[in-house]
């Protein structure tokens, strides 16, 4: 992996590879013009202004590659020095200049049906607190003046985003303790539906929220925590504005209309957002940017389809598709397609409820788009939305600052409800 300064003056490097000769080099080359290859006073611009903004990231998985590589022993791990086999470390996210991260927890939506949810999710806070102690550059923010005051101290404020509803087991309490523990969000599914909320990527089964979703949504908003509405269904994300009585967000999420994608957002929710004070943060899979993603997609799942008639054996077909992707190379995206995204829900939104949440979550290369791979890479983004006409107010928005008023609106109405609301104490049906 190559630091941003070594990147700048060794991009013959990246000539040859087969990635960049598809999606990148066509036309790029015209002075300035490549995202990848910034005007460096852009680049210094971004970077002074992302220092100043603070930048908040409200996506990451780190804590999830804790467990999964050394079952979170955090001794195999100096993160003081570059780790080239997790998704971020002090280094990188200093050159980065991340000002603030929400760490995700997150477990397989799986494991609602071994109802082993709530103790997965236990692990993941155990592993990220961890983290967070074992490091004198980080600390804990549980408020937006949290975030601003570590900020200024020149540490990286952390706070926690519960990646999926599923883990709360339908238990309110299980909720409250999860915001003791310093989650800020939850995104209300992940993959699948949960008993009380659709996803965007399962069948329509409650159609929304249920009855017991919309009491969820609204303990959310008594205790203080952002309900999340990346990863749900259109149904669940207009239930979820209707009802709540705070700014929500898009923890991780881009624009539908630029990729078609059930995980992006359609148009007709962008348009609530300025009613709702909320924010999308901006992720960067290439599965989720590429505009040409659904239909490579539907071209792979025809290919599939076809070797699953014709062979036998897995093996040959997991050789026949990968011959396949070999012919047929995923259209990976760039940096411009972000920024696309952005542009596309500054149209349809307004500048003041865009924000970032990368997703990065593993080390294979070609995961997210070409040009933001991992951490170090924010800058890159803001040198392309400057050089596209954003102002310094802009990208200081963007950056955090949009986030940072949705937070304060939040912690606001949670105050107000905590005089006259009790506590949900109701569990939610759990299915068999
Ligand atoms: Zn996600």
């Amino acid at each position: 992996m190559l630091s941003r300064r070594r990147f700048l003056e060794q991009t013959s490097l990246f000539a040859g590879s087969a990635i960049l000769a598809n999606s990148v080099l066509a036309g790029a080359n015209a002075a300035n013009q490549d995202p990848l290859v910034p005007d460096p006073k852009l680049l210094a611009r971004a970077e002074a202004l992302l220092e100043k903004a603070p930048l908040i990231d409200t996506h990451n998985d780190l804590p999830s590659m804790f467990l999964e590589t050394k079952a979170g022993d955090l001794t195999s791990f100096d993160m003081s020095v570059v780790q080239p086999t997790l998704c971020a470390d002090i280094p990188r996210l200093r050159e980065g200049c991340v000002g603030a991260q929400y760490w995700s927890i997150w477990v397989e939506s799986a494991t609602q049906k071994t109802h082993t949810s709530l103790h997965e999710a236990l692990r993941e806070f155990d592993v990220a607190q961890r983290f967070i102690n074992s490091r004198p550059e980080l600390e804990q923010a549980r408020t937006a003046d949290d975030i601003d005051r570590i900020h200024l101290s020149g540490r990286i404020a952390c706070l926690f985003g519960v990646e999926g509803g599923h883990m709360i087991e339908n238990s309110p309490a299980a909720l409250r303790t999860f915001y003791q523990l310093g989650a800020r969000y939850m995104t209300l599914t992940h993959w699948d539906n949960v008993d009380w909320a659709d996803a965007a990527t399962d069948r329509p089964e409650h159609y929304g929220l249920t009855e017991f979703g919309e009491r969820v949504v609204k303990e959310m908003n008594r205790l203080g925590m952002f309900a999340d509405i990346s990863h749900v269904s259109p149904d669940t994300m207009l239930d979820t504005l209707r009802v709540t009585r705070a700014p929500v967000i898009f923890s991780h999420s881009n624009a539908f209309a630029i990729d078609p994608h059930p995980r992006c957002v359609p148009d007709d929710v962008l348009r609530l957002m300025p009613a709702n004070g909320g924010v999308v943060h901006v992720n960067f899979i290439w599965e989720f940017v590429s505009p040409k993603y659904p239909e490579w997609q539907q071209k792979r799942t025809a290919a599939l389809k076809d070797l699953h008639a014709r062979l036998d054996t897995d093996q040959a077909i997991a050789k026949g598709i990968a011959d396949w992707e070999k012919a047929n190379v995923p259209p990976r995206g760039t940096i411009s397609d972000v920024a696309d995204h952005i542009d596309h829900i500054r149209k349809v939104a307004s500048v003041d409820h865009i924000g970032i949440g990368s997703d990065f979550y593993d080390v294979t290369p070609g995961s997210m788009v070409v040009g933001l791979e991992d951490v170090t890479r924010y800058p890159y983004l803001f040198a392309e939305l400057l050089r596209r006409g954003y102002s310094d107010e802009d990208v200081l928005k963007i950056a955090g600052r949009n986030h940072l008023r949705a937070m304060r609106q939040m912690e606001k109405v949670a105050a107000e409800l905590q005089k006259s609301e009790a506590p949900l104490i109701t569990e939610g049906l759990k299915a068999k």
